[in-house]
């Protein structure tokens, strides 16, 4: 536990002032950001005795009289406070680590990867609160850990997900299960090289001993290299073939032990990957002795996380499905890897000069692309030269009902844009929200 200590909070996310909250009363503590209109919030911060500090130069507040800095995880390695940090020996931590130090006798369950955090998390922790087992959500899934530890007693179980920002300044943290869902090379304006990205990804390893578990990805060639040598048990899950694995799909459904144990008709998400995030967390659930019924229950009524290839309903024959995180052409390219109906496939949003010309081995089924944004022009222009019928429109209520229209009993209607939200919505949440509500206008 951190006590009697000058404590400098770095970003007032939601992190920060979780971490700034809970040590408040043993500690002096500032928090700062570049801007804040919450003002109430800000007020609610003083009153329990934190420095609030807005400024454009957040070094200037900052002196070697401080014992630690936490710093928010999205805000740079290389930001002045956190060189000033380094040069003067300050550990500069994560919000997570703080948690970590105020937690009773818990299991903790920590799961990364470049994709598919947030959807093995949410199965892992319904898979647990189906058993009935004292479990908690927490991590880069939107609460912070520090937010919960009034909550959490002696014996739960804490599900947490943990992004690569996060691991980055991990120590003492220890997952009793850690789970890898996969490796590819994101992030590298953060970690500017792949290295340090993969380096920060194996902290989630950190700690751990032989008595521990390691859930990994049988089919990410990096992942089985980078974690030869960890002390963790490892057990695997494969999309690709039995060999060496310990759960693995074969086309039809999932297999364990040798017995197909769910068939891909009791899923209801869709897509490979999704497969793979299921055995993920069927792995962890093993563990706590949860059996094939209640996993099925769970299977059946998880539509998918919000905004990640979520189904929303079945209109007249068609079916709407959300997949409004799809901001990149990757994400946009494992859900059309996902269908093998008709698709008719709604891009557009945010110009970032961004090709989409990945995208072309993956149309196949693709029966009209419907743009909109500021990206329209580009795409019709790529349709034109996939010669896959395009329809233009200005905005997403205009594009979903046009893919209504074109789309037949039978087919899909798939909202995965390929680019971010911002030239029309604050996120790509308030997106997939209003898309969900045009849908719904459709009955
Ligand atoms: P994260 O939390 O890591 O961003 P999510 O669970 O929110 O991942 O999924 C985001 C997107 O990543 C999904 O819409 C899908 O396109 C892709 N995705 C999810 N799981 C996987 C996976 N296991 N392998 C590859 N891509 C995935």
């Amino acid at each position: 536990m951190i006590k009697n200590k000058k404590v400098f909070v770095l970003g007032m996310g939601k992190s920060g002032v979780s971490v700034a909250k809970l040590l408040a009363s043993d500690n002096e503590v500032l928090i700062t950001d570049i801007k804040c209109d919450d003002y109430n919030l800000i007020k609610e911060l003083e009153n329990l005795g934190v420095s609030v500090v807005i400024t454009q130069n957040q070094s200037e507040v900052f002196d070697s009289s401080f014992d630690y800095v936490i710093k928010n995880p999205g805000i740079k390695l290389d930001h002045p406070v956190v060189i000033r940090a380094n040069k003067l020996n300050i550990p500069v931590i994560t919000e997570l680590e703080v948690g970590y130090m105020y937690l009773p006798k818990v299991k903790i369950i920590g799961i990364t990867g470049s994709n598919g955090k947030t959807t093995t998390t949410t199965l892992i922790y319904e898979m647990l609160k189906a058993a009935s087992l004292p479990v908690h959500l927490a991590g880069n899934i939107g609460i912070p850990l520090c937010s919960i530890i009034d909550k959490v007693k002696d014996g739960d179980i804490l599900v947490i997900e943990v992004s690569s920002h996060q691991l980055v300044n991990l120590d003492k943290f220890k997952c009793d299960i850690s789970v890898l869902t996969n490796l590819s090379e994101v992030h590298l304006d953060h970690f500017g090289t792949y290295d340090n990205y993969k380096r920060a990804k194996m902290k989630i390893f950190n700690n751990q001993t032989d008595k521990d578990l390691a859930v990994l990805n049988k089919n990410d060639a990096e992942v089985v290299k980078l974690t030869k040598k960890i002390p963790a048990h490892k057990v695997y899950f494969s999309s690709e073939s039995s060999d060496n694995a310990d759960i693995y799909f074969n086309g039809r459904g999932i297999v364990y032990n040798d017995i197909e144990v769910v068939n891909v008709s009791d899923i209801r998400v869709k897509g490979v990957h999704n497969y793979e995030n299921i055995m993920a967390a069927m792995l962890v659930a093993f563990e706590f002795g949860i059996t094939m019924e209640v996993i099925r229950e769970v299977l059946d009524n998880f539509a998918g996380v919000p905004h990640r290839l979520e189904f929303v309903t079945r209109i007249h024959g068609r079916d709407f499905y959300n997949d409004s995180k799809a901001t990149n052409v990757n994400s946009t390219i494992t859900a059309l890897k996902s269908f093998d109906n008709n698709v008719v496939l709604i891009l557009g949003g945010l110009d970032r000069g961004h090709s989409f010309e990945g995208l072309k081995p993956y149309l196949g089924h693709v029966i009209n692309i419907v743009c909109y944004g500021e990206t329209k022009n580009r795409i019709k222009k790529f349709a034109d030269e996939c010669q896959i019928d395009v329809t233009v429109t200005d905005n997403l209520e205009e594009a979903t009902k046009a893919a209504y229209n074109i789309s037949s009993e039978g087919e899909t209607v798939l909202l995965s844009p390929a680019c971010a939200s911002w030239d029309q919505y604050d996120n790509f949440e308030q997106r997939g929200d209003e898309f969900k509500k045009i849908v719904e206008g459709f009955r």
